[in-house]
């Protein structure tokens, strides 16, 4: 079978809910991936910051190995030997209380406002189900339909509706517009600290910090998604400890698993998680023995490895040099760590018109919106790798 076969099969037999570039997969090592047709590929998206370890590194293969070699799924019925120690190491390092694990991100998002929205009536006695959840515009926090519901995309939510409501928007980096959105039936603010899929946005330095003094002052949590931002990719551990201790409630998902498995997990402190009783919330799959080996090793490899002072020395480096190049399509470069938005002049080129052409030099991307280009390559990658990228992206970009 040739590359235009496997598309069309599965042009037949998918859902059309996204739009991949023309490239069919088949093999995977560090930072680089391999086709069908033995052409090899530098991975500057990371399956969108989830192989942020590289693509089946060694320490994580063998732990879901070792683990798949053990013993599998129990459901939450049973205590097992693996879930207790990852919660303890992603607690400590996160200085969270509490942790409730999950699957994908989107069901640690949902998580997140099922807690809030019962800490509001049981500790901020907001009346019977009029607790209110502020969101930022702009936001990215899954696909469930709750969550599209408060989203801001038009692509995300039409014709998905109704919504059930409970939720605000409020514009992303704006501290007015936060204190004047505040009423006594908020319960929490849910948001990015840096935005991702909206197209690498980051907020003014100082807003997190004096977004926390307001929330506090309020009563109000302050919950921060960081399922794409966490695990080193802004340059941190976590895209928080750039300007607060800890947050009320925190989201992780994409990396935890260690690019081989879906682990996510919503982290609180004690008031926040107590909410939670035997019954009222659960996850046959979350918190499985397989989640927990894997979930255990990639926050041991975060340390190991350096991931966050990688990220934050090598992104600032990439970061610079794609500034260097003076390039006449470029509008707009930002980014923190290795995490890198390129905006695109409309006028003169598609952000996907650069993926493609990148995609011909050996390296894989994806755009987000019209006019930005992501690159979010895994934080192992090498400064040989990175230059290698750089004379790719001058050829084009110049
Ligand atoms: C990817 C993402 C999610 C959703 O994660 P899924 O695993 O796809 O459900 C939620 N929040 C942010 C910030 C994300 O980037």
């Amino acid at each position: 079978m040739k590359t235009q076969d496997y598309i069309d099969r599965e042009k037949t037999y998918l859902a059309n809910n996204y739009h991949p570039l023309p490239v069919i997969l088949k093999k995977g090592k560090g930072c680089w991936v391999w086709d069908i047709e033995g052409n090899k590929y530098l991975d500057f998206l990371s399956a969108y910051s989830a192989v942020s370890a590289g693509h089946l590194n060694k320490r994580i293969q063998k732990a879901l190995i070792r683990q798949l070699k053990t013993l599998g799924v129990p459901s939450r019925a049973f205590h097992t030997d693996q879930l207790g120690a990852f919660a303890e190491k992603l607690c400590l390092l996160t200085q969270m209380d509490k942790m409730c694990p999950m699957n994908t991100g989107a069901e640690a998002v949902e998580t997140a406002i099922k807690a809030a929205r019962r800490w509001g009536y049981r500790y901020k006695n907001i009346p019977k189900n009029k607790a209110k959840i502020l969101v930022s515009a702009g936001n990215f926090h899954g696909r469930t339909t709750t969550i599209v519901g408060f989203s801001s995309e038009d692509l995300y939510r039409q014709d998905f509706g109704p919504f059930d409501g409970g939720f605000k928007s409020i514009p992303y980096g704006d501290i007015d517009a936060l204190e004047r959105a505040i009423t006594p039936d908020v319960c929490a603010y849910i948001t990015e600290p840096m935005q991702g899929e909206s197209g690498i946005i980051i907020p003014p330095k100082g807003w997190l910090k004096t977004v926390q003094e307001i929330c506090k002052k309020n009563n109000v949590l302050l919950i921060l998604d960081e399922v794409q931002t966490g695990m080193g990719r802004t340059g941190k551990d976590f895209a928080f400890q750039h300007e607060i201790d800890r947050p009320d409630g925190l989201i992780l998902g994409k990396a935890l698993g260690g690019g081989v498995y879906p682990v996510s997990a919503f982290l609180a402190h004690n008031e926040l998680m107590s909410v939670f009783e035997p019954g009222s919330h659960g996850s046959t799959f979350g918190g499985n023995p397989i989640a927990a080996a894997i979930g255990l090793k990639s926050l041991d490899i975060l340390k190991d490895e350096k991931l966050s002072e990688r990220s934050a020395e090598l992104g600032n480096y990439l970061k610079n040099e794609i500034k260097a190049i003076n390039s006449p399509y470029i509008t707009d470069i930002r980014g923190a760590g290795l995490w890198i938005g390129i905006d695109i002049d409309p006028k003169k080129t598609t952000a996907r018109e650069i993926c493609s052409q990148l995609q011909h030099k050996g390296i894989l991307c994806k755009e987000t919106h019209e006019v930005t280009v992501r690159i979010a390559p895994p934080l192992t990658i090498s400064k040989k790798e990175i230059d290698w990228a750089l004379e790719q992206l001058k050829s084009i970009l110049i």
